[in-house]
């Protein structure tokens, strides 16, 4: 996936867990961080796995001592995983009990179409969180 893909996929996750917006903005922002991994090998263990984005989230939650922001950063990764598990180069998740990469492909390719579709899906799902925590479909 893209970053912008991996940014409104993370941003609606995010935005079941808390509807913050300065966290939801940081999950959006954190997102596109595994794949800074681009000049070691991209999707390698060490950012691709769910060893790896447990470390990351502690390493934050070290240095902020913040449930709330611990939990953002967990599911703001949790995201980017799993929108790249659904691709078929898929990623290592398990590592390092299982060093292959492991691939659930839902979309056939992951050209601009599909990155566009995944963004627009994440985009959706956050409005309608957003929409349903100012009480838009409440029925009187
Ligand atoms: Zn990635």
């Amino acid at each position: 996936m893209l970053w912008y893909a991996h940014m409104l996929i993370a941003a609606a996750a995010v935005s079941f867990y808390t509807l913050n917006p300065y966290l939801i903005l940081l999950g959006a922002l954190v997102a596109v961080v595994p794949d800074l991994d681009h000049p070691f090998g991209h999707r390698g263990w060490f950012s691709h796995s769910i060893l790896a984005i447990s470390v990351m989230s502690v390493i934050i939650y070290f240095f902020a001592r913040d449930v709330a922001l611990l939990i953002t950063v967990f599911i703001a990764l949790g995201s980017h995983l799993l929108a790249d598990l659904i691709t078929k180069s898929g990623i290592p998740l398990l590592y390092p009990a299982v060093k292959k990469s492991i691939s659930i492909p839902l979309f056939p390719s992951t050209g601009r179409k599909t990155n566009k579709l995944a963004a627009l899906i994440g985009l959706c799902i956050l409005s309608l969180n957003l929409l349903a925590s100012f009480g838009y479909f409440i029925n009187y």
